[in-house]
């Protein structure tokens, strides 16, 4: 029941002129409303200052809509006082959700189905968005559920198999991984967001990398931009990732932890903080409208199972050689070497940690974190971390061989 609800509105193209010199269609705020209709539904209306493509579908567990359009200029409008129109709607949330199109989410206290969505244009060019939603079943609800066939994040086609391991011979590729993006920001403090923070590293460390040479390094995001879990190990896999690194600072709730980190996957978290931190990365997928209903079917377990046994001691190595190259450097948690179910650690074949360079929670670490020379030297020992382990991983891919 894939395509049951989605919706398509492709409008014809401007004239490519046109459209470089016109800015961003604008949500008009003041006229942007979300109430209650009379027969238990929902109404929402959006008006932009110029009509845009955009689709709308369902998803389930939790059920949520989500509302995408190439990329608008949302204009200061209060995600809260929206929501606050409608009883029906808990929470909503926007932002970019790929390069040139941005989504809206809202979680559905009820099931309700689309009766009415369209595109009204005026003849001066501006546009609104109108949806109706009416009542359903559940069971209705969840045969109607499911994101469109060609959906934003269709898995890339045409990815080499997996490298042979490095010998010492060629660059080592490395995929950094720049938390969160675009509609999920990860932890705030004031004005700073996790997944600005980041991308800043990611940038910095792949220069780092490239300038001590015997590296190639992708990045899974180069902007602002929503990029699903999933879509992260896809991006790896299509690089011919040997490693991939993971960069995060969140914010714990406990608030006291301090200090760099580096996990590891386990099905087992090694303690409750971590295991929270796990979910919650998960749970920023479920919040940016992505279906996670199809996945885990890519590899067979039985394969998975072979080549995690195969990767394991070597993604434990490349762990330590971290604590001990950060440890160096800036110094590490008391407790540096953690593991937990995180989801964009769970390709089979490529070596994978996650690293928490410090916590946001932390007032300490949010002040390093917003550091250029602080960063320098994390840089520094990831960099000198990565050169060693590599070392070491090629040394004992040739014993094996002989
Ligand atoms: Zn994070």
């Amino acid at each position: 029941m894939i395509l049951a609800v989605a919706l398509w509105a492709w409008l014809p193209a401007a004239p490519a002129g046109a459209q470089e010199l016109s800015a961003l269609a604008r949500v008009r705020t003041e006229g942007a409303v979300l109430r209650d209709t009379p027969g238990g539904g929902v109404e929402l209306v959006l008006p932009l200052t110029v009509a845009v493509p955009y689709r709308v579908f369902t998803l389930d567990a939790p059920r949520r809509l989500v509302l995408d359009f190439n990329e608008v200029d949302w204009g200061g409008l209060d995600p809260e006082a929206l929501a606050g129109g409608s009883g029906k709607v808990s929470a909503l949330r926007f932002g970019v959700i790929r390069p040139g199109w941005s989504r809206m989410v809202l979680d559905l206290a009820a099931p309700l189905k689309l009766d009415t969505a369209a595109l009204q244009t005026e003849p001066t060019g501006s546009a609104t968005v109108l949806l109706r939603l009416v009542p359903a079943t559940p069971e209705e609800y969840a045969a109607r559920a499911g994101a469109p066939e060609g959906a934003l994040f269709a898995p890339l086609e045409g990815a080499p198999a997996v490298r042979p391991r490095p010998l010492g011979q060629r660059p080592l590729v490395v995929v950094l991984d720049p938390g969160h993006g675009g509609i999920d920001p990860g932890a705030e403090r004031g004005e700073v967001a996790e997944a600005d923070l980041m991308l800043t590293f990611a940038r910095e460390l792949k220069e780092a990398l490239l300038r001590a040479g015997g590296f190639e390094v992708v990045l899974t995001r180069e902007g602002d931009e929503f990029v699903p879990l999933e879509a992260r190990i896809s991006i790896a896999r299509a690089a011919g990732a040997d490693v991939f690194l993971s960069l995060h600072a969140d914010a714990l709730v406990a608030g006291r932890a301090t200090g760099a980190t580096i996990y590891t996957l386990s099905e087992r978290a090694s303690d409750i903080a971590s295991q929270k931190l796990a979910e919650r990365h998960d749970r920023a997928d479920l919040l940016a409208g992505v279906d996670l209903t199809r996945q885990d079917d890519v590899i067979a377990g039985v394969l998975m199972d072979l080549a995690r046994t195969e990767t394991a001691p070597r993604t434990d190595a490349l762990a330590d050689a971290l604590v001990e190259g950060l440890a160096s450097t800036i110094g590490v948690h008391k407790r540096p070497r953690l593991s937990a179910g995180f989801s964009v650690l769970k390709a089979p074949d490529i070596p994978s940690v996650l690293i928490e360079l410090g916590f946001m929670s932390s007032p300490s670490d949010l002040t390093q974190l917003q550091d250029p020379q602080w960063r320098r030297r994390a840089a520094g020992g990831i960099v000198q971390a990565l050169r060693s382990w590599a070392a070491e991983d090629a040394a004992r891919a040739r014993l094996r061989r002989r």
